[in-house]
């Protein structure tokens, strides 16, 4: 892509309401517009990042047996009000009406969903197990969406379904999920620790968090320094407005010593044991093998894929701009020419030509400001070509100070490593 042809306008200041560094460096390198309070189109540079996060997820889950189809974002009440969910969820459920005056929501989540098809599909033990998933919409009617991409009302979410025999079942396939999903944040290049966390209004048997820990995480988490066991400090009971300490005599659940440290998180990725909660609510239930009629036992398995990318910021950046991780950088290559238009649009071409995504800064501008934006939009690699360059190139890392000179073919191999 041509600079010069791309959907992009960058700024040198974010706007006054972007308090966040992954907000005020999305804004900044028109990654997304915001178009209200809470929903926020992706642009181009910013969807190519949100494409791969989402390539990365689907080979992840396809990999433990993940079926992948989709649902619909309007939902008839009917099935909100089977679990009740329709009157206990609270505002953030988006409640709307048709023409005839009949109750819909809008997907805050797809639990209710799912168990309704899966009526269609399961009713024998030898229809179990099952695992289903989607890429979809959510929508939530947030008191105070913050942080840019970090708390929406309107974003996307990987979430699956698992359906098992008992609570064995269940428990195998949970595991599977904890390894799918730590595969999943380090290819999209962040660390994350799994807490313990409250069921909240999925209900169930027990739920986990993966949260990624960053000082402008609004989750408060406990780690403990000896055995890395962390926990959401709602479970134990430590008020999201509580100091900053941990109370006294507070001690480790796992290992029972007092080695705690209160850490701020963001979280990521949340997997629920649901248990019967929904079977037997919308009565999906199935004939076990001496014909007893038994619920089916639940799980449900989520990450939202527009916080992730916020998230892959806030944690990866620096006083000049975005670091991308690089299986989720929009491009490879930052392409700069000094006065050498003629060379690097040879460049240019041998690169696209060797399947190298390569982002080429053609508009005539000052070298300063085509520097800043390449460090500014953050791609792992930027080449550039100057009557210095002599015939060569000069590659530099984005993590790196130093830059060295190239051949083409030099190029293209590193690139292609
Ligand atoms: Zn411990």
């Amino acid at each position: 892509m041509r600079y010069s042809e791309s959907f992009i306008k960058t700024n040198k200041s974010a706007p006054k309401d972007a308090e966040t560094i992954s907000h005020q460096l999305l804004m900044r390198g028109s990654f997304i517009h915001p178009l209200g309070a809470g929903f926020y189109s992706l642009l181009p540079l910013g969807f190519k990042t949100y494409r791969k996060i989402y390539n990365i997820i689907t080979e992840e889950l396809n990999a433990i047996g993940v079926e992948d189809m989709i649902m619909p974002v309007v939902h008839p009440a009917r099935v909100w009000k089977e679990t009740n969910r329709f009157f206990e969820v609270g505002p953030e459920l988006w409640k709307i009406k048709n023409r005839a005056n009949e109750d819909f929501a809008l997907a805050m989540t797809h639990e209710e969903v799912v168990t309704d098809a899966a009526k269609q599909i399961i009713s024998s033990y030898k229809d179990l197990p099952k695992l289903v998933g989607q890429i979809q919409t959510k929508v939530r009617d947030e008191a105070r969406a913050r942080g840019g991409l970090l708390r929406t009302k309107e974003f996307t979410m990987q979430d699956a379904y698992s359906f098992d025999l008992d609570e064995k079942g269940l428990d195998k396939v949970y595991q599977k999920f904890i390894k799918a999903y730590n595969q999943i944040f380090k290819r999209v290049g962040v660390e994350t620790v799994m807490v313990e966390s409250s069921v909240g209004a999925m209900g169930g048997l027990g739920a986990n968090e993966f949260m990624l820990l960053a000082d402008s995480g609004e989750d408060k988490i406990i780690v403990c320094s000896k055995c890395k066991h962390a926990v959401n400090a709602e479970v134990l009971g430590v008020s999201k407005d509580d100091a900053k300490q941990i109370k006294a005599g507070a001690k480790c659940l796992k290992c029972k010593c007092d080695k705690l440290e209160l850490k701020r998180g963001i979280e990521v990725g949340n997997i629920f044991k649901l248990g019967t909660k929904y079977s037997v609510a919308q009565k999906l239930i199935y004939k076990d093998r001496h014909d007893q009629a038994k619920p089916v036992v639940m799980g449900s398995y989520g990450i939202g894929l527009e916080r992730l990318m916020a998230s892959v910021i806030e944690a990866s950046h620096d006083d000049f701009g975005i670091i991308w991780p690089n299986s989720i950088t929009p491009y490879q290559v930052y392409l700069i020419d000094i006065n050498e238009q003629k060379k690097a649009e040879q460049v240019y071409a041998k690169l696209l030509k060797a399947g190298i995504e390569v982002f080429y800064d053609d508009r005539e501008v000052g070298p300063g400001e085509k520097f800043g934006d390449a460090d500014l939009l953050g791609f792992p690699y930027r080449v550039t070509i100057s009557s210095k360059t002599k015939g060569k190139v000069e590659l530099k890392k984005r993590t790196s100070k130093k830059a060295e000179l190239l051949t083409i073919d030099q190029l293209i191999r590193r690139l292609k490593k």
